[in-house]
């Protein structure tokens, strides 16, 4: 493969741009790397394992002479780092990011970027339970979707280079609207997580009753559970504070889909019962098809050697 942006500096080095530099460098797509961490601890870790080609201690320093910026923070975090970046950024630079929410992220990253700068907003829909600098690896994106989210203006050549990347990178890349985006993800993603994090909770409150039977004797349905709720907590608080009408909205119809059932059961609705698990079953298989997930155990989710 050949180098897609000279000069590439990560800001954040968690799961997500750790595995975006393994997944670089597994194609030579970039000649020199630059990450930044807040953290003395991370930036050590970083330079113990070798991430990036220089792990700088300022923002400034990272994103000087890059080509591609990819702010790979929380989303509550992204406004104050491209405040910082922005005097340092070089004219004609590709600013992204690769948070889980998009309206919020462009109305309060946006403001903060000179003009001359290209700002497109993406999203890898490829994760595991694991953060920080250690948890990356180069197949994560491999055959996972890529969401861009350009905004008005965004130049149409830039757009394309970095869906190149991005299908470098291992990813199927699309495009798609701020708020189109926040409402399928908030379905597909962010309330099961919400609905992992509170059947947890339920069982917690339980296991205080019925003592550990609830750890003892966990089926696959309540491990696969607790290993989402195991996810980075700064992230979901954020995703949840910054996608509160889409949440809500999905969260609502789960209610009430959730009354609908809690009533057939009370009621010995069998054949309801049925006819509902039968669609969700079809809607299973289609995943499968689609080749975004296997039926093997913690498929996408084992840690792969870099
Ligand atoms: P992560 O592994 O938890 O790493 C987060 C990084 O951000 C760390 O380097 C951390 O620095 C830094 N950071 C946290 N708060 C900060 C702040 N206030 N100021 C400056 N730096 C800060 O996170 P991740 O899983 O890679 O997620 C990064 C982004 O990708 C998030 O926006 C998330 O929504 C998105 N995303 C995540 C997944 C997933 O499954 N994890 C999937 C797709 C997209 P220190 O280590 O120094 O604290």
């Amino acid at each position: 493969m050949t180098v897609v942006y000279g000069r590439v500096a990560l800001i954040g080095l968690g799961l997500i741009a750790s595995s975006m530099f393994w997944a670089m460098r597994r194609r030579g797509l970039a000649d020199h790397v630059t990450g930044y961490a807040r953290s003395e601890a991370t930036r050590d870790t970083a330079r113990r394992i070798g991430l990036c080609d220089t792990v700088c201690g300022s923002v400034a320093e990272a994103v000087e002479g890059a080509d591609l910026v990819v702010l790979a923070v929380p989303v509550g975090a992204m406004a104050a780092l491209a405040r910082e970046m922005a005097p340092h950024l070089r004219p004609g630079c590709v600013v992204t990011d690769v948070g889980s929410v998009k309206r919020h992220v462009i109305d309060s990253v946006s403001p903060h970027l000179p003009q001359g700068v290209h700002f497109i907003p993406g999203h890898p829909l490829a994760g595991t339970e694991h953060s920080g600098p250690e948890s990356g690896f180069a197949t994560l994106f491999d055959n996972r979707w890529c969401l861009l989210v350009p905004v008005e203006g965004s130049d149409p050549v830039e757009v394309d280079r970095l869906a190149g990347f991005w299908r470098a990178l291992g990813s199927n890349v699309d495009v798609m609207d701020a708020d189109h985006h926040d409402l399928v993800l908030a379905v597909t993603s962010h309330c099961p997580h919400l609905i992992a994090y509170t059947m947890v909770g339920v069982a917690d409150d339980l296991r205080r009753v019925t003592d550990s039977e609830v750890i003892k004797y966990s089926a696959a349905g309540f491990r696969d559970f607790t290993r989402i709720a195991a996810s980075d907590p700064t992230m979901w608080r954020d995703v949840f504070l910054t996608n509160k009408d889409a949440t809500l909205e999905i969260l609502g119809r789960f209610t009430e889909e959730l009354f609908a059932l809690q009533r057939a059961i009370r009621t010995g609705d069998g054949e309801q019962l049925h006819a509902y698990f039968t669609h969700t079953r079809a809607i299973r298989r289609g995943i499968l098809e689609a080749g975004q997930d296997t039926d093997a155990p913690d498929f996408g989710r084992v840690k792969v050697d870099r």
